[in-house]
């Protein structure tokens, strides 16, 4: 019985009624690429590249993060792996950098366009992650992305570098997670392969909620309606130019979450290590019919908490 379960962690996730939701990982570092693998990832949704810059007097060379990449890649021995580039700034200081305080770091200068004052990091980084792609399936996606004219640049910078480097075409994605690109998720997708939807900061800005404030972050939940409005609205603008849509926040990883995302059509959770396993089951467990009656209900509802019993009640009935 243990065993049968090791083993099911290694199967995908297709819900009673044949419908397949990719199950990847969310990781930190070259090391996390295994463990991901042995958790039963279907390759990494998310690779926080800024874990390679914190806790450091300098940032990683070309060289050392081709390294970490490489090893990542490998590790993942054919299965997908998105490179998220350098999301610093918000919640994410580096005090090498010495960047400029600001009063409001979450409407700052944070993510793509923290790539673009340093645009020296950020060319780094692309030689390095279009070094490693040349060892299997590499995508980069770009965070914090809010206007047309910042996915151009991020794209026009990585193609030059691409060119230098020599590498052939990679996959380029966005992040999801500023309200603009919900609302412009139609112009987005037509230059794009794939959208990431980041619930964390798409909440919060959603919301207008501090992720990390102590007194508003508890009532910051990922499955509001309000925020599950805003994915409803991205998966419509991906189908329609023919994208997929996966989503790499928190609330991929809890089962309320996991559940509503599926069911508006989000076809990639990407989670923490750990719940990997506890995801695809639960994935198993239901029909994606009930998924999307879950989901259309949960878009009607007037809080999260609401979304919650919803999910309680559908799991209680199909146990
Ligand atoms: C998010 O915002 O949901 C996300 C996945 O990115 P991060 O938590 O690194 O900001
Ligand atoms: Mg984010």
């Amino acid at each position: 019985q243990r065993e049968a379960e090791k083993l099911d962690r290694y199967k995908p996730a297709i819900t009673r009624d044949g419908r397949r939701v990719e199950v990847a990982a969310n990781i930190g570092s070259a090391k996390d690429a295994q463990m991901a693998v042995d958790a039963g990832g279907e390759g990494v949704g998310l690779m926080r590249t800024e874990f390679l810059f914190l806790q450091r007097d300098d940032p990683p060379g070309e060289d050392e993060q081709y390294e970490a990449y490489r090893t990542m890649v490998r590790a993942l021995n054919g299965l997908p792996i998105i490179l998220r580039t350098l999301d610093i700034g918000g919640d994410k200081q580096v005090p090498y950098l010495s960047l400029p305080a600001e009063a409001n770091p979450f409407l700052g200068v944070r993510g793509i366009r923290l790539c673009f004052e340093r645009e020296d990091l950020f060319r780094t980084q692309l030689r390095a992650i279009l070094r490693a792609s040349l060892e299997g399936p590499v995508r980069i996606m770009f965070p914090m992305v809010a206007t047309l004219a910042e996915l151009r640049r991020a794209k026009a910078i990585t193609e030059e570098v691409r060119r230098e480097v020599g590498a052939p075409p990679v996959e380029t994605g966005i992040m999801i997670e500023v309200p603009s690109a919900v609302l412009l998720a139609d112009q987005l997708a037509k230059e794009v392969s794939f959208f990431s939807i980041g619930t964390n900061d798409l909440t919060q800005y959603v919301l207008a909620m501090d992720r990390e404030h102590p007194v508003l972050a508890p009532q910051a939940d990922g499955v509001h309606p309000a925020v599950l409005r805003m994915v409803d609205l991205t998966v419509k603008a991906a189908r329609a130019a023919g994208i997929w849509v996966g989503a790499c926040g928190g609330v991929a990883g809890d089962p309320a979450g996991a559940m509503t995302l599926a069911g508006l059509g989000v076809t990639e959770l990407s989670v923490a290590i750990p719940t990997i396993p506890a995801i695809k089951a639960l994935l198993r467990s239901v029909s994606m019919a009930d998924l999307e009656g879950l989901a259309r209900r949960a878009l009607a509802c007037e809080n999260a908490s609401d979304v919650r019993t919803l999910v309680q009640g559908l799991l209680a009935r199909t146990g």
